[in-house]
């Protein structure tokens, strides 16, 4: 397995598996590596000769607030982890090879990325969608797969590449859980115990609005009332709760095509998202 940690490096890399005519993969993450990102970069190796996972926190989508230099990071273990998967090489780039000091191009997506976490995080899908470009052009991937687990960084992602016409195919991988319910993230390392069993409160409440969906309800703000009276009454702090449109990530108050139910909370300092498809 390869480490590459400047950006000439891995796209001479990828003109070489080009040349041998090896179908190429990227998986981008943030690293400290988790079953969600391992199921990622499994489904990646089924469907490309060579996988690249990049490792990168990008300073770009993290708000002047955020939690850019407490983030977790643990290099030696994700590199064990890649290995032990058959990755072929690792990106793991160093923030000053991969933004320019006087950097100034971005990728701006317009209509997607105005709410959920974008009314809440305000220019992170535009860091988002710069460095995921900038990845696409230095790996020179053929394909790349993301996580449903961000459900909203995926529709942008898939709008980006149709509106700009990027030459890489798609893969949208489920969404994986701890067996317990809680969506796997590399912020659940930030919830003490305490906090870790109450944000069980959002796997519960999704999973009785699932019902409830299922059982006929269409009516959004029941939905959103179930999570709410889960989550606050386990002493979650709420940032949104929404029934979205899976085209459009617009509101919907009826639900009457295939539909997002989504949402972000705190639990202590760390901010969860979480999501269902209601389809
Ligand atoms: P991150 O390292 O958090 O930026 O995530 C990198 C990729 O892994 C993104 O495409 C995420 O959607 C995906 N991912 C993160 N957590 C999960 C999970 N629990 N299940 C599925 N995919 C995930």
């Amino acid at each position: 397995m390869q480490i590459v940690r400047d950006t000439n490096t891995a796209s001479r890399l990828s003109q070489l598996w080009r040349l041998h005519n090896l179908r190429i993969a990227l998986v981008p993450t943030m690293g400290f590596l988790h079953e969600g990102h391992l199921s990622l970069i499994r489904l990646a190796k089924r469907h490309a000769d060579r996988v690249m996972v990049s490792i990168f926190v990008n300073p770009t989508q993290f708000g002047p607030n955020e939690d850019l230099a407490s983030y977790p990071r643990d290099f030696a273990r994700d590199e064990q982890l890649c290995r032990q998967e058959g990755v072929d090489a690792v990106f793991y780039p160093t923030p000053a090879t991969m933004y320019a000091d006087d950097h100034s191009t971005w990728v701006n997506e317009d209509s997607l990325s105005s709410g959920l976490c974008g009314a809440s995080r305000p220019g992170h899908f535009r860091g988002v969608c710069t460095v995921v470009l900038k990845l696409f052009n230095i790996s020179g991937c053929h394909l790349a797969v993301f996580g449903r687990k961000d459900a909203q960084q995926a529709l942008i992602i898939q709008r980006m590449v149709r509106d700009l016409n990027i030459p890489v195919q798609l893969l949208l991988a489920p969404l994986v859980r701890e067996k317990d319910g809680l969506a796997l993230s590399s912020r659940n390392n930030y919830l003490s115990p305490d906090e870790r069993q109450n944000a069980l409160s959002i796997y519960r409440g999704l999973q009785e609005a699932d019902a409830k969906y299922k059982a006929g309800c269409r009516d959004a703000e029941q939905l959103i009332e179930i999570l709410r009276r889960h989550i606050s009454g386990a002493g979650g702090k709420i940032d949104y709760i929404s029934v979205v449109s899976q085209d459009s990530l617009q509101a919907v108050n009826r639900i009457d095509s295939p539909a997002l139910l989504a949402l972000a909370a705190y639990f202590g300092k760390t901010r969860l998202i979480d999501n269902i498809f209601l389809d």
